[in-house]
Formats: structure tokens, C-alpha cells, sequence
């Protein structure tokens, strides 16, 4: 009885897990922060599913030794399509990654489009970075200049929409 107390009190603090490398989440987690997956139900017994879709044959490619640590940005690409792309290749060697938004494109015109930073966990983060330069991409080769923050974005629209607004109001004149 007090063995299973126990597991069952364990099951309570981590309830969830991450398919891919067996990492415990709270409940108030949704996806594991180094592979992205969704996350079950009934702790790492329960976690190692077999390959039955494109996520779970994903999953199953995940070194494990290679999901420790901080994220760590590694590359930069122009796009999702690119992202993924570069995911693949990562995932190849047993490495997984995230995509995210770049700082200062997470407004909603760049939501489908606009360049993505690619991030692996710190142990991963050497592999990653000689999978990018076999593949002739050079780790973290483009930054974008100061990221601008979406607030001046906006601002930088509503100037020009003014400026040009300003400019009809002139011309009206000037043609009366
Ligand atoms: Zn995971």
C-alpha cells in the first residue's frame, strides 16, 4: 500500500509527459519545451507510444542526450518552409529543434510568413551546429538588424498612412 502511495503521489506532481524524450510536465503544461510535442497523460510509462503518424516516427528519431538544457538559438531562416526544412535535417541526426518567430515579427501580417529562429537544447547545440555546416549553412549567419518592436512598426505605419493623408489634403487645395 505504501508503494503505491508513493508512485501515486509522484503521478500527482508530474502528470504529464513528453512523447519524445520522457520529460515531466505539470498539468498546466500543453507541449514539451524541447521537442514540441503534445504531452500525455500518465507519466514515462506510458509515454513511449509506437510510430503510428509522421509525429510519433519524429519523436522516435529524438536522442535523448540531446534534449538537455537551456534553449539555444542556432540558426535563423527567412520562413516557415525554411524552418522546417532545416528541422528535418536537424532531426536526422537526432536532434530536435523549435521554430519561433524572430523578435519584432510576431504581428499578425507576419504570422504565416516572416523569418523564424530555429533553437535547440544547449546539449544538442554542438551537433546542430555541424549538421548546418555540412549542409553548407552557416549556424546563426544572418541577423536581422535592432529588432523593431511591433509598437514601432505600427507607429512607422500610422506615419506614413499620415504623411500620405497629408499629402491628398495638399494637392486638394492646390487643385481647387
Ligand atoms: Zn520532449
Amino acid at each position: 500500500v505504501t508503494v503505491r502511495r508513493a508512485s501515486l503521489n509522484r503521478r500527482e506532481e508530474a502528470p504529464l509527459a513528453c512523447p519524445g524524450c520522457g520529460a515531466s510536465y505539470p498539468a498546466s503544461a500543453r507541449f514539451c519545451d524541447t521537442c514540441g510535442l503534445p504531452l500525455v497523460v500518465g507519466g514515462p510509462q506510458h509515454a513511449i507510444l509506437e510510430p503510428r503518424d509522421e509525429r510519433h516516427e519524429r519523436a522516435r528519431k529524438i536522442k535523448p542526450q540531446f534534449t538537455e538544457g537551456p534553449l539555444i538559438k542556432v540558426a535563423y531562416v527567412r520562413n516557415q518552409v525554411e524552418g522546417e526544412f532545416l528541422q528535418g535535417l536537424l532531426l536526422e541526426e537526432g536532434v530536435p529543434s523549435i521554430l519561433r518567430r524572430s523578435a519584432g515579427f510576431d504581428v499578425p501580417d507576419f504570422l504565416a510568413a516572416g523569418p523564424r529562429d530555429v533553437l535547440v537544447a544547449a546539449s544538442g547545440a554542438a551537433t546542430a551546429r555541424e549538421v548546418l555546416l555540412e549542409n553548407g549553412l552557416a549556424p546563426e549567419s544572418r541577423e536581422p538588424g535592432p529588432p523593431a518592436s511591433p509598437g514601432r512598426l505600427l507607429a512607422g505605419l500610422l506615419g506614413a498612412l499620415a504623411l500620405g493623408l497629408a499629402v491628398l489634403w495638399i494637392l486638394s487645395l492646390v487643385v481647387r
